[in-house]
Parts: C-alpha cells; sequence; structure tokens
C-alpha cells in the first residue's frame, strides 16, 4: 500500500527574476515500511520536495497524498530532520525529545512519554545521557537525539534531509548503522534525502534519482536492505 504518493507535481519559485521551475510533472510511490531516498545534485528541488509532503507548501500543479489523504496543510503525522538538529538548549535531551507527545498526545500520562523517549534514546545508544543539556553532546549524539524526537509519536514517515551531512565519515557510518538497526526494533517509513550514493545504497530499499531542469524523477533503483 502506498504510504506517500507524488502524482503529477510541478512547482515553481516565484523571484524577483521571475519564476524558477523546480519540479515538473514530478509522479513517486512510496510504499509503506519503506525506507526510499532521493538523491539529485545541490539545487534539484530535494528539499521542495519535502517541503510538499510534509504540507508546508503546496505544489502549482498536481497532488500529495499522505495515507489515503490528501495534504492541502501541514501535518503532524510526519516527523522530520535536518542536517542540524534544532534542539532546546534549556531543556535536557530527554525532554526535548519528548515535545512532540506533549503537542501531540497532551493526555498521555507523563510517566508513559519519560518511558517512550527512554526507549528510543537507549535503542539509540544514549542511555545516560537523558539528563545533559544538548551542547554536552557530540554532534553525533545530538543526531541520535533529533531522530527520537522525530519519531516518538510515531509518525506516518520519517523525513530526513541530508541528516548526516554535517558529520565526519566515521561518525556518519556509525549512525548508518543506528538508523539500520533503530528500523529492525522500530518500523517506520522513511524519506532520505542524501547527496551521498553509499548512503542511499546502505539504508534504502529504493533510491529515486531526479535528474533534470525542473526535476523530474528520472529513474528508481531497488536496492533492498543490506544483509547482516
Ligand atoms: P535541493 O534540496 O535539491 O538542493 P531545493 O529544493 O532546496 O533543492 O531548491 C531547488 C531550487 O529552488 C534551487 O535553485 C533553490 O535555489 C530554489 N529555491 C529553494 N527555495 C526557494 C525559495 N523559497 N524561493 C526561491 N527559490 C527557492
Ligand atoms: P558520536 O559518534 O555519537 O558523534 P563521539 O564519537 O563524539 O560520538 O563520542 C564517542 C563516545 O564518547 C560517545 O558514544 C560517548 O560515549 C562519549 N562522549 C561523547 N561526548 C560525551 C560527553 N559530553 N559526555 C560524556 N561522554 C561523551
Amino acid at each position: 500500500e502506498a504510504l506517500i504518493e507524488i502524482k503529477g507535481v510541478t512547482h515553481a519559485y516565484q523571484t524577483a527574476t521571475g519564476p524558477l521551475p523546480v519540479l515538473d510533472d514530478l509522479s513517486l510511490v512510496v510504499p509503506e515500511g519503506d525506507f526510499c531516498a532521493v538523491v539529485g545534485p545541490s539545487g534539484c528541488g530535494k528539499s521542495t520536495l519535502t517541503r510538499l509532503i510534509a504540507g508546508l507548501m503546496k505544489p502549482d500543479r498536481g497532488e500529495v497524498w499522505l495515507h489515503g489523504e490528501r495534504v492541502t496543510s501541514p501535518r503532524k503525522t510526519v516527523g522530520m530532520a535536518f542536517q542540524n538538529p534544532v534542539l532546546l538548549e534549556w531543556r535536557s535531551i530527554l525532554q526535548n525529545v519528548i515535545l512532540p507527545l506533549e503537542i501531540v498526545a497532551p493526555s498521555m500520562p507523563r510517566r508513559d512519554r519519560i518511558a517512550r523517549a527512554e526507549e528510543l534514546l537507549s535503542l539509540v545508544g544514549l542511555d545516560g545521557f537523558e539528563g545533559k543539556r544538548p551542547s554536552e553532546l557530540s554532534g553525533g549524539m545530538r543526531q541520535r537525539a533529533s531522530l527520537c524526537r522525530a519519531i516518538v509519536h510515531k509518525p506516518d514517515v520519517l523525513i530526513m534531509d541530508e541528516p548526516f551531512g554535517a558529520l565526519d565519515a566515521f561518525t556518519r557510518e556509525d549512525l548508518w548503522q543506528t538508523m539500520h538497526d533503530l528500523r529492525m526494533k522500530e518500523p517506520f517509513t522513511a524519506l532520505l534525502i542524501t547527496h551521498d550514493l553509499r548512503e542511499s545504497v546502505f539504508l534504502a530499499d529504493e533510491v529515486v534519482v531526479l535528474s533534470g531542469r525542473p526535476a523530474t524523477a528520472q529513474y528508481v533503483l531497488k536496492v533492498g536492505l543490506p544483509q547482516d
């Protein structure tokens, strides 16, 4: 079953020098439970695509569907992670991870929220760091915490825009393994924007290559999960 369906989406930004076409008649399906990577050169419209799926923008033409519903406004059922995690410095790591639950599930008992956040932090190897402030953690650890925050409320899909792009090569590969392990324990549908072909092949079930100006999905590679 399709979780994300992009149907013939065309979009241009209005700029001072006229319209800048970014996506042209783009169609794409991400099946429920799959991990889909989107690769393509800088400026080809990858971030634009994530904003359309999250309902933060409307396309000029075409439709975006999420879990059988047309997306026309911002979605709480989308978890997002970015290259530079935005964690609140005045909150502990645990309190940062709990934040989406406070918004989406205000009636959930406090102890259940804490248990859920602790469970995820433990899955990504952050036991013992729950009470630290974000600035007390390394970049890789902050990204781990931000991934927990993005999925704590069990969104329909986790959208990641270059989440490992700012990390050194060793930390980045650690995080690939963490992401892989996390998905074994806590299955979710994922859309990963990346420049890194090795990363896409390691993590994704399928890789969508965006190319052309404006971009259309040119082809989809099925890669399958890595064998352990
Ligand atoms: P990518 O994520 O693949 O690098 P983006 O979706 O960020 O690409 O951007 C696609 C193109 O649209 C780029 O040329 C970028 O400069 C332009 N662009 C992105 N956001 C805006 C905006 N808000 N206004 C005008 N142009 C934009
Ligand atoms: P990552 O690979 O997550 O970026 P680092 O390579 O920077 O983490 O750190 C490796 C290990 O060092 C961490 O897994 C953690 O056990 C420990 N560490 C890093 N920063 C701190 C800190 N501020 N306090 C205590 N231990 C830390």
